[in-house]
């Protein structure tokens, strides 16, 4: 490599992470229009959840399957572009395989690298197939159409272009590496357990064109790389980042136990406690106790963890195979919950990059544009999604606000569960009996 290439290397370079960090910051701008929710609790719990779920992916091996293969295409993912750091040296200083004075371990880190080149590679014949041929039921909801299945689809050809490269790189250099007498800086380093079987396509070729060959594989191998990286800000694969974050963030109360709002909780205690004077003048709410706005209609009213949660979804549809409302035939599926949530969310953050910092009301909402009140009611609130989810990631908590601002702020609860709510309000009980009726069952016989 020459001093240009050296240069033209650490511009490409800087690009490359210069547009993914300002991306970055722009998740965690979004993220942060969230209200605040404190999640600082039992931090060896968190420790424990990230290392259990997220690295050792312990939920996804709940469907063995698309939990091993997974297993293989992210441990090819991580180790392989542990490789990068030899690459960015290379590049940057004109090295030829830097790490090779390592010896022995080098040789065994390359073998490695290209077994699990080889593995993800069948691994991601085998998600293509799963995805466009078998084409599984969660693969194949209403709301994966357009965008979301072809991402699905770009990130899996990604792979296969990325692992390719990095495969014919080293055998074009093991070619060179071969030669006779040696050949330019091509030192002999590293074990190549399957490029050995590609190496002899380039048999007949000058040695001249191998090097440009080589040199070729390794740009577009780098330069692939950084495109990966960026395309993950637009593409449900943020996952490969997030799931830590999301992960240790996660809500550690158990299932099933709403977080109930605590001045309503208060007032409604104030109701029950027999000791109350009812004509006494009820104290006024310290400041901040009354929200306000009770629950959400936007993406601004959720906490900054559910919106974490939208953009680490990775668009499964485990939650969705699994959720009752959906495999009856409803309206709901959580998984549209999660992508409409960040669809949104994206759209309010393009507004306040717009408008110089300022979000400026559009006429758009969560609630109705996107989510529609019918989907929220078909919920069970069963968390059957919530244990499913690889990624802990709970829809449900975001159907619960939106459906306690439809009944606290638009009082649009369905009928049913309207005269119900007035039933315990005047009786006393879900039933529109009287309180002083309910023993009249006794006088029937
Ligand atoms: S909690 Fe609601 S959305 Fe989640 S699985 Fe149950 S019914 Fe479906
Ligand atoms: S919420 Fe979880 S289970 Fe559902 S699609 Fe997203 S990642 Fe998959």
């Amino acid at each position: 490599m020459s001093y240009l290439d050296n240069i033209l290397f650490a511009i490409v370079l800087g690009i490359g992470f210069g547009y993914f960090f300002i991306n970055i910051k722009k998740i965690y701008r979004n993220v942060n229009l969230g209200i605040a929710v404190d999640r600082k609790d039992n931090p060896a719990a968190r420790w424990k959840n990230m290392a259990m779920i997220a690295l050792g992916q312990s939920k996804m091996v709940k469907r063995p399957i698309a939990g091993i293969l997974h297993i293989v295409v992210y441990l090819g993912f991580v180790i392989i572009n542990i490789e990068l750091l030899e690459i960015i040296i290379d590049g940057l200083f004109g090295t030829h395989r830097i790490f090779a004075f390592l010896g022995t371990t080098y040789n065994v880190l390359i073998a490695t690298f290209e077994i699990l080149a080889g593995l993800v590679l069948i691994a991601v014949v085998i998600f293509w197939l799963r995805r466009n041929v078998i084409r599984l039921k969660r693969f194949m909801n209403r709301e994966m159409v357009g965008y979301p299945k072809n991402d699905a689809n770009y990130i899996l050809y990604f792979e296969v272009v990325l692992m390719t490269l990095f495969l014919l790189m080293n055998a074009s250099d093991l070619h060179l590496q071969n030669v006779p007498g040696g050949f330019s800086h091509f030192i002999k380093a590293g074990s190549f357990p399957i490029s050995q079987f590609i190496e002899p396509i380039f048999n007949g070729m000058p040695n001249e064109t191998v090097m440009l060959l080589t040199e070729v594989f390794w740009w577009l191998h780098i330069v692939g790389i950084l495109i990966f990286m960026n395309y993950l800000y637009f593409s449900k694969h943020l996952h490969i980042l997030l799931a830590f974050p999301n992960t240790y963030f996660a809500n550690l109360d158990p299932q099933g136990e709403f977080d109930n709002l605590e001045a309503v909780t208060k007032e409604v205690k104030m109701m029950m406690d027999p000791n109350v004077d009812p004509f006494a003048a009820a104290p006024a709410p310290a400041e901040g106790e009354v929200p306000s706005k009770f629950g959400a209609s936007d993406v601004q009213d959720l906490n900054w963890v559910q919106l974490l949660n939208a953009y680490t979804c990775t668009e499964c549809g485990r939650c969705t195979s699994s959720c009752p409302a959906s495999q009856t035939g409803k309206k709901l599926s959580p998984r549209k919950i999660m992508m409409d949530t960040r669809d949104r969310l994206e759209e309010v953050g393009r507004n306040i990059d717009k408008n110089k910092g300022l979000f400026i009301p559009d006429e758009k909402t969560l609630l109705n544009d996107y989510i529609t009140a019918e989907e929220l009611w078909a919920c069970t609130s069963c968390n059957a999604c919530v244990e499913e989810c690889p990624v802990n990631i709970s829809p449900l908590s975001i159907i619960m606000d939106m459906r306690r601002y439809l009944v606290m702020e638009q009082s649009a609860a369905p009928m049913p569960l309207n005269a119900m709510m007035t039933n315990i309000e005047n009786n006393g009980a879900p039933w529109q009996y009287n309180q002083q009726d309910r023993l009249n069952w006794k006088d029937e016989n």
